[in-house]
């Protein structure tokens, strides 16, 4: 089934384009890594998606609905949940009110909290490996568990479809490897995933596709073998030429 479709998406900021006339399809179960050199388009399509910009042509439809331009409590109220590049936790609040909050939230605001929420929240916080924390303060989390906490806060929205954004920015190969059992476990709960992955320390291990952008444009889309090997791909990562190409 679809899940995410992508009907000609462009974006520009006062004229000048960010993203140009993108299609693409997201299946259910799927993981897609979104990849792209700086300036590739990658956050703004995040943006456009989960209802943070309006895009200023095409469609974007979930799970067959039209979501154009819905903002972006509505696009969580439907099933999509997104994590930032940077963590963003309520700094003050323990590890599991933070999680709390989430589900608060894709609840639609019910302020009345349950003790099979308080369950749910422990849960999820097993489920990305932080259960031993939840009593503190999300500012005394590492970096690490900080990216597992916002995790846990998208899943406690119960999406159908999560974006993340470079979760693994910066890891470690060994927080690699815990990122990627991490993002499995994630797909076995049924959610789709789409990752923004800048650096392919990740999606090339998980990916099931990628979707390779540059200068706002789609480049290349299939499996990550094949992605990395095409030459639109190699000249945006690498400058790389191949020698049959002429000078531009
Ligand atoms: P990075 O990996 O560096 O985060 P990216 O692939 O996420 O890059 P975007 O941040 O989406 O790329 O930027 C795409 C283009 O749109 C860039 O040229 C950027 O300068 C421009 N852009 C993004 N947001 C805005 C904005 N709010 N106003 C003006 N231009 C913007």
């Amino acid at each position: 089934m679809t899940v995410l479709q992508l009907q000609e998406l462009s974006k520009t900021f006062n004229g000048i384009s960010a993203l140009s006339n993108i299609d693409f399809t997201i299946n259910e179960g799927e993981i897609v890594g979104l990849v792209g050199p700086n300036g590739a388009g990658k956050t703004t399509l995040f943006n456009l998606i989960s209802g943070r910009l309006r895009p200023s042509t095409g469609k974007i439809l979930f799970e067959g609905t039209d979501i154009t331009g819905f903002k972006p409590h509505a696009v969580c109220k439907l099933g999509i949940s997104r994590t930032f590049q940077s963590s963003r936790p309520f700094s003050r609040m323990s590890t599991l009110h933070n999680v709390l909050t989430g589900q608060v939230f894709g609840k639609g605001f019910s302020l009345h909290i349950r003790p099979e929420d308080e369950q749910m929240a422990h849960e999820l916080l097993d489920v990305v490996g932080i259960a031993h924390k939840a009593k503190t303060l999300a500012a005394d989390l590492t970096l690490s568990e900080q990216r597992r906490l916002d995790l846990a806060r998208a899943l406690a929205t119960r999406p159908k479809l999560l974006l993340l954004d470079e979760v693994a920015a910066g890891f470690s190969p060994v927080l690699v490897k815990q990122a990627i059992k991490l993002i499995n476990r994630v797909r076995e709960r049924g959610v789709t995933l789409l990752i923004v992955d800048h650096f392919l320390n990740l999606s090339l291990k998980v990916a099931d596709r990628l979707l390779a952008l540059d200068h706002g444009e789609k480049i290349a889309e299939g499996p990550p073998n094949i992605v990395m090997r095409n030459r639109e791909v190699l000249r945006a990562y690498l400058g790389m030429r191949y020698p049959d190409e002429e000078d531009d």
